[in-house]
């Protein structure tokens, strides 16, 4: 593979060994297998608490949750704001879970630290690069997802970023890029996985959710991606998804599907 490398930090020439993070016991990036789930959005009190007790009956480790949500259209659902960052951490706490949620500006980056365990950079704010450098001293870990048209070099220099603004814990998330194919809402890219763990020392979580777009799918690509070398997957899962505030319904388990893929994928990796 041909690349720049005019990234360091990030790369396994400079730090051959695996990063393992280590978040509150659960490590990512090591032996075991990581499953986030949870839903698109934090919606109330109520939903992610309902959502929270599957998560962990089924045996996944971190909560996922957007409270600020990045929508296409200025008209759509934005995402409850603050209040939603205490409704996680709370039933994070009452189910011992992990949590992660989504950051979109350097000015919300102190609040959702406070709140949440895990920094989440979304796919359009892969180079918001005011927000990587504040992340860079942000005392908690990122999971930086790629940007649906980056390259690989684009992708670990975004990480670059945060690394050397002082955080050496970033997880790199693929999400499925745009391709021409619409069947699919992203193209999951398999590849980035295994090409991810040559060039980088990063753990790689892949997101068969947004990847694919559809239910149906998100199974199999999270089995293929686990076999691809993953060290976590990240799953959206809705006790209604039919009813859920955001899009991204469709492409949400119900907590019993997500509970079977679960079980599958104990029989591939243990989980932490
Ligand atoms: C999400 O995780 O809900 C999300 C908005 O993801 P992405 O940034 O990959 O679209
Ligand atoms: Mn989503």
């Amino acid at each position: 593979i041909k690349i720049s490398k005019s990234y360091k930090l990030a790369s396994r020439d400079f730090h051959p060994e695996d990063t393992v993070i280590d978040i509150k016991g659960v490590k990512i990036g090591g032996e075991e297998l990581v499953v986030m789930g949870g839903p698109c959005a934090v919606e109330n009190r109520e939903q992610i608490m309902e959502i929270a007790k599957h998560v962990k009956a089924s045996g996944a480790q971190v909560l996922r949750g957007g409270a600020f949500k990045p929508r296409t259209g200025p008209y759509s659902f934005q995402g409850v704001g603050v209040e939603g960052l205490e409704w996680m951490a709370e039933a994070g706490e009452k189910y011992g879970l992990v949590t992660i949620t989504e950051v979109m500006t350097p000015e919300y980056v102190d609040v959702c630290a406070e709140y949440a365990d895990i920094m989440q950079v979304g796919t359009r704010n892969m180079q918001n690069f005011d927000l990587l450098r504040k992340l860079g001293t942000c005392g908690k870990p990122v999971l930086l997802k790629r940007g649906f048209s980056a390259t690989y070099d684009e992708w670990l220099n975004a990480a670059e970023y945060i690394l050397a603004g002082g955080n050496p814990n970033v997880m790199l998330c693929e999400r499925g890029i745009r391709t021409f194919e619409t069947y699919t809402r992203n193209t999951l890219d398999l590849s980035a996985i295994p090409v991810m763990k040559q060039l980088s020392h990063l753990p790689v979580i892949s997101d068969p959710s947004h990847g694919t777009g559809r239910r149906e799918l998100v199974a199999t690509m999270s089995k293929a991606s686990v076999a691809a070398g993953a060290d976590g997957l990240i799953v959206e899962m809705h006790t209604d998804p039919d009813n859920s505030m955001t899009g991204d319904g469709v492409q949400s388990l119900f907590p019993d599907q997500f509970d079977t893929l679960l079980r599958e994928l104990q029989q591939l990796a243990p989980l932490v």
